[in-house]
Parts: structure tokens; sequence; C-alpha cells
């Protein structure tokens, strides 16, 4: 019998498919709706999963109330709920990983709508958001993301969020970001920040992906590199398996990334998968794929003992 992995998940667009589509249900046992339901990520021995607040395209002006919402329906039709725990501390993440309920990580994705003012900030940490990825793929008041033609880095005020989210102890994820920006926030930031949905950009050259400069800095400085799962990031064209994966894991792996890298599905953020891996229930398959490669305590490390290190150390006590 195969040995079960603990998985702790750095990115899924749940939340978004629960606000797009309101009668999803995180806890039906039998939804196919949704990639990372609370059965698949059982499934999957997934102990912890980050949510994002990432609003739909269709919205042209994100307000704040927007992300108010999301946080509503993350806290009452997920997190609240006594099978799951929401992880906003240290001693939260300590009794995911002792106990059995499902921790629940809530981030934010596009910083459009923080419009620079910190009671908002702080309004989002109160409930719960603990990473922030600035941009989505295009520019904001704050930064530039990877697809915006202009490809500019931190503003003057984006950077005064990044030392902001330092200072209340919210982490920073570069993922999205465009490559000045990556570097902007690389400068700015006083605490290792993460890509939570990266891949390799020397293994499949995807803008999202990022290059092994990029990959090193996250390395010396010890952030986190998210392995992900979005087909075209794995490989050129789609056409992805679960060796695709394990040629991102080996890259980073001979960059002397063993403990930085960790996992980002982007489920729920995904029409396409790779085969093998199209729900937060496979994961048991990756892991048996890892096994064949690595020794076991890399492939904890690599499955969840990185992020769970990471987080400790940065994550509010209390
Ligand atoms: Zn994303």
């Amino acid at each position: 019998m195969r040995p079960c992995y603990p998985v702790i998940d750095g990115h899924c667009d749940v939340l978004y498919k629960m606000y797009e589509r309101s009668e999803i249900d995180f806890f039906d046992l039998h939804t196919a709706e949704l990639d990372a339901s609370y059965a698949r990520l059982r499934e999957g021995g997934v102990k912890l999963q980050f949510f994002a607040i990432f609003l739909p395209e269709r919205i042209r002006s994100p307000r704040f109330d927007h992300y108010l919402e999301y946080a509503a329906l993350f806290h009452e039709r997920i997190a609240s709920d006594p099978r799951m725990l929401c992880v906003k501390t240290r001693a939260d993440l300590e009794a995911v990983w002792s106990g059995s309920r499902v921790g629940a990580l809530l981030t934010l994705e596009g910083a459009d709508a923080l419009q620079d003012n910190p009671v908002y900030l702080r309004t989002l940490r109160e409930l719960g958001v603990r990473m922030i990825g600035v941009t989505w793929n295009y520019g904001n008041w704050a930064a530039d993301g990877v697809l915006e033609p202009r490809q500019g880095g931190f503003t003057r005020r984006g950077k005064k969020l990044i030392q902001d989210c330092n200072a209340m102890g919210i982490l920073l994820d570069a993922s999205h970001l465009s490559t000045r920006a990556f570097w902007d926030l690389a400068e700015t930031s006083d605490r290792p920040f993460a890509a939570t949905h990266s891949n390799a950009a020397a293994i499949c050259g995807h803008p999202r992906n990022l290059d092994d400069e990029q990959l090193r800095e996250l390395i010396r400085r010890d952030g986190r590199i998210g392995v992900t799962f979005v087909p075209w990031f794995v490989q050129d064209g789609g056409n992805a398996d679960i060796d695709g994966i394990l040629r991102h894991v080996e890259h980073i792996c001979a960059l002397g990334g063993e403990r930085q890298l960790v996992f980002g599905s982007d489920f729920d953020g995904i029409d396409r998968w790779v085969a093998g891996m199209e729900h937060a229930g496979c994961y048991a398959q990756l892991a048996d794929a890892l096994s064949k490669r690595y020794d076991d305590e890399l492939v904890r490390r690599m499955l969840a003992g990185n992020w769970y290190e990471y987080l400790y150390r940065y994550l509010p006590l209390t």
C-alpha cells in the first residue's frame, strides 16, 4: 500500500467558481463541479488549501466590497464548517497538522481594489487574508502583471503596499507579476516571498513561468516556488502529463531548490488539466511518481513540509 503523504496546496480558484455559480456546494460529496471540493481534498490528502479571492474579468471596476463578498463566501460556505479550520496563525497551522480538519488559508490575487487604502488592507487582514499577489496578468495602480504591454514594475504606491504587507505580516506572491515587478518586489520586500503557481521557463517558455535567475533568487532568499498544474505552463501546447510536472521539479531541484519547491495547483482556475492530475484527489498519483525518483523525506518536503516551514516561520503567532 502506498504511504499517504500530507499535502499543502498554495493556490486554487474554488472561490471564483462558487462566486460565479452560487449553487455549487463545496461539501457535496458527489460534486464534480469543483476540482478542489472537500471530498477531493480529503481524497488527495490535502491538509491545507490556499483559497484565492480572484474577481472575474467581467467586473471592469473591482471594488473593495467585491473582496468582502468573497471573504463572506469563504467563511460562510467553507471555512466556518466544523470539518474545516481557517488558518490565520501559527497556532492554527499546528492545529491543522495535528488534527483531522482541513485547513483553509485566504489569499488575494489582484490588489486592484485596495487602492492604497491602509484601512482596506487592515480589514482584509482581519478577515483572514494572509497572502497577496499584487496583480493578475495586467497592470493596476500598484504594479504591472506579466501580460501588461508596458512591462513596468511597482509604482511608488505599490512599493508602499509591499512595506505595509511586510509590517502587517501579510505574505507576498510573485506569480503573475511582470519580470520587472518581480525584481522590484525582491528589492523592496524584507521578507522572503513566494510564487504560488508558476513553473520553470527553462522547461516551458510560457510568460507566466519564471526564468532561472528568478528561481535562483527565490531559492537564495528562501522563498517558495509553487509548481503548478496548468497544462500550458507545464508543456508547450498544453499536452502535459505527470512526467511533465516532474521535469519542472527536477529543474528546480537542480538549481538547488529542494527546500523551496512546493505545489500550487490552480485547480478550479483551469479548464484543461494535466493527464493524471485532473483534481485534488489525484495528489496520491503525483506522490507515487515523486516517490519513484526522490527519497521519502524529500517527497514529504515538496508536498507539504516546505510550505509548512515557511508558514510556520511567517504566519502571525496568534
Ligand atoms: Zn493565478
